[in-house]
């Protein structure tokens, strides 16, 4: 949100975000961009490495998968999507932290 200051008070803008742009930084911001995407009919899907939820633009073209069961025994390969912050390669945020 941008705010001008003027004689006698503050005046607020909200910025205008569209269908598709990356998420903003603050909580309000963040919020009303949220509703946007929401609006336009984006909706959140889960990481399968963080569990956060996501709207498309936030998530990478990794899938990740892996092996479960059902019920009965029968095996299935199950499919999860990968934020961007968690399709980071290992390499990259081990090298990443301080050395000490
Ligand atoms: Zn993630």
């Amino acid at each position: 949100m941008t705010c001008i200051q003027i004689p006698g008070g503050v005046i607020c803008v909200p910025p205008t975000f569209k269908p598709g742009d990356q998420a903003p930084e603050g909580y309000l911001a963040w919020h009303e961009w949220a509703e946007k995407q929401h609006k336009a009919g984006l909706r959140q899907k889960e990481c399968g490495r963080c569990g956060k939820w996501r709207y498309p633009q936030e998530l990478s073209d990794t899938v990740d998968s892996y092996r479960a069961q059902t019920k009965r025994g029968t095996e299935v390969i199950r499919f999860t999507a990968v934020c961007h912050k968690c399709a980071v390669p290992s390499n990259a945020m081990y090298t990443a932290k301080p050395a000490i």
